[in-house]
């Protein structure tokens, strides 16, 4: 090995474990709280299997999140991982205040009144986050508590900002549930004064993903990605599906977030709670179509909050995801709060082993060709053939080299069988990676000759333990090489 190839190859440990923890395809990622919050125990859910960490900015405050940040860095610098972390905004999630006794008992029949005046609430008045309720709001109109446990309809709105409700389905709210209006269009910023201060702290740490819940429309996108432009930030964009409004618009949405995240907690409230599987489907399909990577979230494996085995409903949703193409599946509550962190991240592992290993795996390379039309087209054409020439000569490795993360994503999109490994010299993108199905990034900055570079490439692979003699490597690159073109070019080397 050449003498400048020895800091590429410097974790040691990567023969044990990054091999072990690049075999899974599908990546997993976990919610930080305090169940798993320690050095320790974040060190012990990644070696289980954990490719990124989410932290949720509806709870716990920053510096107790600047911690959890430390640890996660930590672990990158001494162990050989790039594990990727996601700062989750909370967005306009609406709110009830806090409640008498932290419980109010209420049955179909029984009339409430919300209003917008700062009070604890009991029988006869209770606060709702919202100032323009009574605005946005028109009568008929369904309104959920707690995730939809509970349902009332709107019956009268009094000119002081006053909405009277009709319990339909009774049970106990208590304080700060959320809110969910199905019916009602609802006129909140997208990023509120919270989420704009999040995201001060998201970007000054420079998380790799930002996520934003409760997206409406392509705007909302739009502007997040203006603040983060502003900033200079390098931070990519994920933006949670959980609106019906979000689904007629959901074109232009994916087109211009980084990835999605089909959030089936509350997308279940806000739509049919029936119709939730086939929107997966689809988003997922979606996703896929434009090389961006997303994510299935929420009770993949709810029941091992406490018990320390899934139920079978659970491990079917788990595999069907993994069938379905998503590029990673999600933990919240599970590892956030859960008794059993690492346990769960270990038995949703190896679900996902195990369905990755029979024919039955997703495989668009079949069904979906390059689009012509494509400013794209011509590298997606390489990647395309690259992903193909792999399948046919049943390639050992696929390599790719990326500058802006588009190569990286797209041969990911191909959903290829021959493990994929991607080399880049912006250090963000090795950690965004990381949610990307298949990817195995790795540090790579010379730029000498592309022979050199084809040549590096493959030595840091055998050196890594990734490849070894007589294996079929496909490269793909751009060339000439110091022109950093989109990849125009493949390679195919037999391993002497
Ligand atoms: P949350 O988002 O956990 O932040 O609510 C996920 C979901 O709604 O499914
Ligand atoms: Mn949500």
């Amino acid at each position: 090995m050449s003498k400048n190839l020895s800091k590429y190859v410097d974790k040691s440990m990567d023969k044990q474990t990054g091999v072990e923890h690049a075999f899974k395809r599908t990546k997993i990622v976990a919610t930080v709280g305090p169940a798993c919050d320690t050095y320790e125990k974040l060190l012990e859910l990644t070696r289980a299997g954990v490719n990124v960490f989410r932290l949720n900015f509806s709870h716990g405050n920053h510096e107790d999140k600047l911690k959890i940040i430390e640890h996660i860095r930590n672990i990158n610098k001494t162990e050989p991982y790039n594990i990727a972390i996601l700062g989750d905004l909370q967005g306009p999630k609406l709110r009830v205040g806090e409640i008498e006794n932290n419980a109010l008992h209420v049955v179909a029949g029984d009339i409430l009144t919300f209003t917008n005046e700062k009070l604890v609430g009991n029988k006869d008045r209770i606060y709702v986050s919202y100032p323009n309720l009574h605005e946005d709001v028109k009568i008929g109109n369904k309104i959920m508590i707690d995730d939809g446990k509970l349902e009332v309809k709107v019956i009268d709105i009094a000119k002081n900002g006053d909405v009277k409700v009709e319990v339909t389905l009774g049970g106990v709210i208590s304080s700060k549930k959320g809110i969910n209006l199905p019916d009602t269009k609802i006129s909140l910023p997208a990023l509120t004064e919270k989420d704009l201060i999040d995201l001060d702290f998201i970007i000054e740490q420079k998380l790799d993903w930002v996520a934003l819940s409760f997206v409406r429309s392509v705007k909302d996108i739009v502007i997040l990605r203006s603040k983060i432009d502003e900033r200079k930030s390098k931070s990519k964009i994920i933006a949670k599906i959980e609106m019906p409004e979000a689904l007629t618009n959901i074109r232009d949405i994916i087109v211009e977030s980084d990835g999605i995240m089909v959030a089936r907690g509350d997308l279940g409230v806000e739509v049919p709670v029936e119709q939730v599987p086939l929107i997966q489907k689809q988003l997922i399909r979606k996703c896929i179509h434009r090389a961006k990577p997303v994510i299935v979230a929420t009770q993949m494996m709810e029941s091992m909050i406490d018990r320390t085995k899934p139920n079978r409903s659970e491990i079917t949703d788990v595999a069907n995801a993994v069938l379905e193409g998503a590029d990673a599946v999600m933990l919240s509550g599970e590892t956030a709060t859960g008794q059993h962190p690492v346990l769960v991240v270990q038995t949703m592992r190896k679900i996902i082993v195990e369905v990755e290993a029979t024919e039955y795996r997703y495989n668009r390379e079949e069904d979906l060709k390059p689009q012509t039309h494509s400013p794209s087209f011509l590298s997606d054409a390489i990647c395309y053939n690259a992903c193909k020439i792999a399948k046919d000569s049943n390639a050992d490795a696929l390599i790719g080299m990326t500058q802006s993360g588009y190569t990286g994503f797209m041969l990911s999109s191909y959903r290829p069988k021959a493990p994929l490994y991607i080399f880049s010299k912006e250090r963000t993108l090795i950690n965004q990676l990381s949610l990307s199905w298949g990817v195995r990034a790795f540090y790579y900055a010379e730029e000498e000759s592309l022979d050199n570079i084809l040549e590096d490439q493959i030595e840091i692979l055998k050196e890594r333990g990734f490849v070894k003699s007589g294996d079929v490597i496909i490269s793909t690159g751009s060339t000439p090489i110091h022109l950093h073109l989109p990849t125009n070019m493949l390679k195919i080397t037999k391993l002497d």
